[in-house]
Formats: C-alpha cells, structure tokens, sequence
C-alpha cells in the first residue's frame, strides 16, 4: 500500500519535517549561545560598575591629595608674604619676590585642578547607583531568560521527537528508485535537498524549469532541478 504514494508527495511531506527538524535543532543549538550572551551582560555590567566605582574612590583620594597641596601652598605664600614684609634686603627682596609669584601661579593651578577633580566627583557619582540598577536588569533577565529557556528546550526536544518519527514513516514511502539519490543529497544538504516549485521556477535557486518538468511535477513524479539539482515538488498542505 505505502509505495503507492506519489513521490511528488511523499517528497513534499519529507520536505516540511525536515524543515522542521533543522528548525528544532537550530533552536536547540541556539539556546546555550543566547544564555551565554545573557550571562555576559551580568559580567559587563558588573565590570563597567566596578570599573567605575574604582574610578570615582581613585578620583576622591586624588582631590584630598590636591586639596592637600592647596593648603600647603597657601600657607608657603602667606610664609613668603610675611618675609616681604619684613625684608630690607634688595636681593631677598628680588628673590622672595620672584618665589611667590612662582607659588601664586602653582595655586592657580591647583585651584583648577580641584575645581576639575570635583566636577568629574559630581558626574560620576551618579552612575554607579545606575549602574547598579542595571546590573539587576540583567540578573533579572537572565533569571527569565533560564525559566523560558528550559521550558522552550523541552519544547523543542518533544517537537524534534515527533518529527523525527514522522520522516522515519515517510521515508520508506520513497521509491525505491530514488531512494539513493535523496539520502545521499540529504546527507550533504539535509533540508535543502529539497525545493517546492511556483510558476515553474524552484524556489530555491530562482531558475526557471522547462514545462516538461512542470507536467512532471504536476503529476508528482519525480523530478530534480538542473540548476541547483534539489528534488523539486509541488507546494501543497496535505
Ligand atoms: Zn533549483
């Protein structure tokens, strides 16, 4: 009873589960990589966090130092302003003279340097409790991610299950006559040994098929494409 199906149909059966089948495993084969890629958001997210958490504390021990030197600074030119005062001396004169200048130009400079550290304090401060919510965002959606994950992969193994079954009913249903040729075409290709046909060109590669072929295939015969040589049916739901 079972050879005498059609080949165009049996074809054409063979097609959607193995469409199926390739479907499953790309599905399956994907999971891990996208868990991986969740995974991966967690560690950047804790890096970028920890990264600039560091950052701010390196800044703020920066600015003591600074604000450190700016006192000390002060406290030389209030020094050097006194001995002015009290210097009868032309050459300490000169000399005291030339000293504080060096040292008010020093304290601009640092002036500016604390006023630089403080406004990188100031922008950074807020983004670690932000980044800290984004750290959380992506626990959160690797915690989804695992629960959907496991739920699709069972999903997936029972689909592949019943489709592999079902190539395994229809497969014996191929002539034996071309039998050889589909395996080993479907070893190399797997799904894309195979290709439905509209308005007399395969779907696959594009190429225009004579309308001999098209009778052929109309007919469910067996039939394969001169262009990119896959078994050629036509489309349908059965
Ligand atoms: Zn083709």
């Amino acid at each position: 009873m079972s050879d005498q199906v059609a080949p165009g149909i049996v074809f054409r059966r063979i097609h959607r589960e193995l469409n199926a089948i390739h479907f499953c495993i790309e599905g399956l084969e994907r999971l891990p990589r996208q868990l991986k890629a969740q995974q991966n958001r967690v560690v950047t997210a804790e890096k970028t966090r920890t990264d600039t958490a560091d950052f701010l504390k390196k800044t703020k021990v920066d600015q003591h130092q600074t604000e450190v030197s700016l006192r000390q600074l002060i406290a030389l030119m209030e020094k050097y302003l006194r001995q002015l005062d009290e210097s009868s001396d032309p050459k300490v004169f000169t000399a005291l003279t030339h000293e504080l200048a060096t040292t008010k130009k020093k304290i601009g400079e640092t002036e500016d340097k604390v006023l630089e550290l403080m406004t990188i304090i100031d922008e950074t401060a807020p983004k670690v409790p932000e980044l800290e919510k984004g750290i959380q965002k992506a626990k959160t959606d690797l915690g989804d991610f695992e629960k959907e994950a496991g739920t699709k992969k069972s999903d997936l193994e029972s689909l592949l299950v019943d489709h592999k079954n079902r190539l395994a009913e229809l497969e014996p249903l191929i002539p034996s006559e071309f039998a050889q040729g589909y395996f080993r075409t479907k070893k190399a290709t797997f799904q894309d040994c195979l290709s439905s046909v509209a308005d007399k060109t395969c779907n696959a590669c594009q190429v225009t098929i004579t309308s001999q072929m098209q009778n052929e295939i109309d007919d469910n015969r067996y039939v394969t494409c001169k262009s990119c040589g896959r078994i050629l049916y036509q489309p349908g739901t059965d």
